[in-house]
């Protein structure tokens, strides 16, 4: 048995024709499940009854329970959810005057070991899989109709706990499910992926022909501060990850994210900022500074806004567009993995 929203357009289309029905049958059975939200076979009154019967036979409809909600002020809502097996994610809508983002989770912990992020406090336990991204739009969704506004998740950043390219092929058809005209119609230009640097599903990325846009996680403008930041920049250190990059901008046509998370003292100085400068130069990109969310554990501290102020200027002095990123639900533990962490 498979849950029903796990399979993407695609391979819906490939089982009805295995059943040898034509491919119509995938787009009637998207349109029954998200446009008109049937959550379960007996509503499909256009399909016979005995197909219903091999449908029921092969697919079930499940999404995680809401573990604990947390509304902020500024309206961002974050859920922790409950899977299937028990686990707990988390996933937050985040509202910008252009629409709402969710950011959405991919694995259950994280193996990446940033030695920033509270993600990785707790390891991975497994990867999520399909139907638990889908779900997490499906969930947030739902309870957008409650309040009754007409509001919809309109923007998907995978930003949430995980690292979406250590679990690729899920999170791409979670991407295609979300994007399709028939199921959330989320436009592709609307659709962010971040990384921490996994150079060789950077290039697999590039070459899915959607225009999905590309978030990194860079954090350091040099080898030697990046590696003790982040792990994986020993495995992929920079000169390989801007190649990868440039790929990604050359074969998408796609402007790049770079996010920098300002560490007091850390990566802060003026002096990587021209470093950084250096490093993206002629790179269609913009550079994302980050608020870094403090972590008891961690002994990180937040730049203030004096170094921010000249860090971006410096960045702007040498040709380089940046933007402070706008906090989110300062009053709910807004910083990744922070809700999580704290139920276990
Ligand atoms: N693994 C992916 C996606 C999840 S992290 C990645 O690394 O991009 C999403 C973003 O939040 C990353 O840029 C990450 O570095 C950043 N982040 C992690 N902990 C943070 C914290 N405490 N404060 C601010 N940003 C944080």
């Amino acid at each position: 048995m498979n849950n029903i929203y796990g399979i993407s357009h695609e391979k819906l289309v490939q089982a009805m024709l295995a059943k040898g029905q034509k491919s119509y049958r995938a787009t009637q059975l998207f349109s029954w499940i998200y446009e008109k939200k049937a959550q379960s076979f007996d509503e499909m009154s256009d399909v016979s009854l005995s197909f219903r019967e091999v449908l029921k036979g092969e697919y079930y409809f499940e999404v995680p329970k809401i573990y604990k909600t947390q509304k902020s002020e500024d309206g961002t809502i974050k859920l922790l959810l409950e899977l299937g097996d028990g686990h707990k994610i988390e996933t937050a809508l985040l509202r910008y005057n252009y629409g709402n983002a969710l950011c959405v989770s991919s694995q259950v912990g994280c193996n990446m070991g940033c030695s920033f992020c509270a993600s990785g406090l707790l390891k991975k336990r497994r990867n999520l899989e399909v139907d638990e991204m889908v779900g997490q739009i499906l969930i947030m969704n739902a309870l957008l109709n409650e309040e009754g506004k007409g509001e919809v998740v309109t923007h998907i950043v995978v930003m949430g706990t995980g690292e979406p390219f250590d679990n690729f092929e899920n999170v791409m058809d979670f991407v295609r499910i979300a994007n399709h005209p028939k199921a959330f119609a989320i436009g592709a230009r609307r659709i962010t992926v971040s990384t921490c640097g996994i150079v060789p599903r950077i290039y697999e990325y590039a070459d899915v022909g959607m225009q999905v846009n590309l978030a990194i996680s860079l954090h350091a403008s040099n080898d030697a501060l990046r590696s003790k930041l982040m792990r994986v920049n020993q495995a992929y250190p920079l000169d390989k990850l801007i190649e990868a990059v440039k790929y990604y901008v050359f074969k998408t046509g796609r402007r790049v994210t770079f996010e920098y998370i300002l560490l007091s003292g850390v990566n802060d100085a003026v002096a990587y900022a021209d470093e950084l400068s250096d490093l993206i130069r002629g790179i269609e990109a913009y550079v994302n500074l980050i608020p870094y969310n403090a972590i008891d554990e961690k002994g990180f501290r937040r730049s203030d806004d004096i170094a921010v102020k000249a860090f971006q200027n410096q960045l702007s002095k040498r040709g380089i567009t940046s933007t402070v990123r706008k906090e989110f639900g300062a009053d709910i533990d807004a910083a990744c993995g922070q809700l999580r962490a704290k139920e276990k």
